[in-house]
């Protein structure tokens, strides 16, 4: 393999300065609880007003909204519904007899509370509410709380606040950043502490929910979105490029990779690019030029199989296929968060409207992760019971594995058994 274009920088900043402020944050939060919230919301998001959206706010909001948006929120709403109802027919529970009399199994709780983050600094995320609120609610979360940033003198945009409100956000608050997380975490302003918060958010909101985790859940710490596009002789230029350049908008750090195994194509991508970045309105033609000049990579191999092994070493957050033979990628392919197969799908169908979640690990994080699904809301939980006559080898063998350890309190539980259930029995 050869690059034909090598990223400049990496994405990991120094995150010393980011941790310190945040955790200051989280701490006033605690310790102050509600007053201090209000007080980052206005010093951050110059939000003086209600904190929870009321029953009249949603009617509003879906009042002022066209018709049209409202059609496609629904259609993106069903198709991730559908996707994430087909994921929860996975989340089974078995039973299963492990010995004569032992039997033991596995069930699927959700989550009570979870609380769903939805980005709104600088773009409108309609699109992170359905994909975290939907798929809290058919994992069949009783509590789901919402939170996003307000707009100064304005609050969540209508657009967001009818999307929560479709999906089944139980409360709304009209909070972003650290002071929203830890609302959520901390059971402010009517939420109900949260067991699990998930999505995605800027580099406060990661901080936040990482050294939040451990008191509550975490889907993931997500870091800049990531996106990987192979081609091969069979792809097209100019879509190719297109997809790139629609990647790197979503931030300055954001890299986007082509990994080719055709010269002349990756040639032509590189002529196309510039001129689309140039294209773009602003602010998100500075995002996509720097994210292009400083993130971005080109790599030549010689075959599938390179392409494939350089696509599993970067373990991309969006892997895009627009190469022939597709059924061999997708049994081939190893790490990604979310795979796109063919030039007739693209990623902002997945960021936006197909079905499967967009929240997706970043940074390579897919070599041990998949992204949010419902079974991040469910706890896989064990049961098990004994017959008496099966109690018997059991409690045998516990009580010689515990005195092994040095455990005699466990090997007592064990004796105990057997001199109540076989009072006629030898002792071992
Ligand atoms: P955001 O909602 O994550 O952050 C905005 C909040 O940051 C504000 O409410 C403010 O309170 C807080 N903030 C700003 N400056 C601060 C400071 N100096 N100290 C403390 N808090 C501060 O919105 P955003 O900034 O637009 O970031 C959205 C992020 O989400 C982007 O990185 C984007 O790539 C990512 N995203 C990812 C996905 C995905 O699925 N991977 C989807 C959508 C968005």
């Amino acid at each position: 393999m050869k690059y034909l274009k090598r990223a400049a920088r990496t994405a990991e900043a120094d995150q010393s300065d980011v941790s310190a402020a945040v955790q200051k944050i989280l701490s006033e939060i605690k310790i102050n609880g509600e007053a201090a919230a209000r007080c980052y919301a206005k010093e951050f998001d110059k939000w003086d007003g209600e904190i929870v959206i009321s029953q009249e706010q949603r009617k509003a909001a879906a009042a002022f909204l066209p018709d049209q948006l409202k059609a496609d929120i629904h259609f993106a709403h069903d198709n991730v519904r559908r996707f994430a109802e087909a994921q929860l027919a996975t989340a089974t529970d078995f039973a299963v007899e492990i010995l004569p009399g032992l039997t033991a199994g596995q069930k699927q709780i959700p989550v009570s509370s979870a609380g769903c983050y939805v980005p709104g600094g600088r773009y409108s995320h309609v699109a992170s509410a359905i994909m975290t609120i939907t798929t809290a609610k058919v994992a069949g979360v009783s509590h789901i709380a919402a939170c996003s940033p307000p707009r100064p003198g304005v609050g969540i945009p209508a657009a967001i606040v009818y999307t929560m409100d479709l999906c089944g956000a139980d409360i709304i608050l009209n909070m972003g950043g650290v002071q929203g997380v830890a609302a959520i975490a901390n059971g402010l302003f009517g939420v109900r502490k949260a067991d699990i918060l998930v999505g995605p958010g800027n580099q406060y909101v990661a901080e936040a929910k990482r050294i939040l985790f451990g008191q509550i859940g975490i889907d993931m710490v997500a870091g800049p979105t990531d996106s990987m596009v192979i081609a091969d002789t069979t792809a097209d230029a100019e879509l190719v490029a297109a997809d790139l350049i629609g990647q790197a908008e979503h931030g300055w750090n954001s890299p986007v990779w082509l990994v080719s195994s055709d010269a002349a194509l990756a040639a032509r991508v590189m002529t196309l690019v510039p001129e689309l970045i140039e294209a773009l309105p602003q602010p998100n033609r500075d995002s996509a030029r720097a994210a292009w000049a400083d993130f971005a990579e080109i790599i030549l191999c010689a075959d599938a199989e390179e392409m494939a092994t350089v696509a599993d070493d970067y373990a991309p957050e969006h892997l895009h296929v627009q190469a022939d033979d597709l059924d061999w990628w997708l049994n081939r392919l190893r790490a990604y968060g979310s795979l796109f197969l063919g030039e007739e799908t693209t990623v902002a169908f997945g960021d936006k409207t197909s079905g499967p979640n967009h929240v997706l690990p970043t940074s390579g994080a897919a070599r041990y992760t998949g992204g949010l699904s419902v079974h991040k809301f469910m706890k896989t939980v064990t049961w098990q019971r004994a017959t008496r006559a099966a109690a018997r080898p059991l409690a045998e063998a516990t009580a010689r594995i515990s005195r092994l350890e040095g455990m005699e309190g466990h090997a007592r539980t064990a004796d105990i058994r057997l001199t109540k259930f076989f009072p006629s029995r030898a002792s071992i």
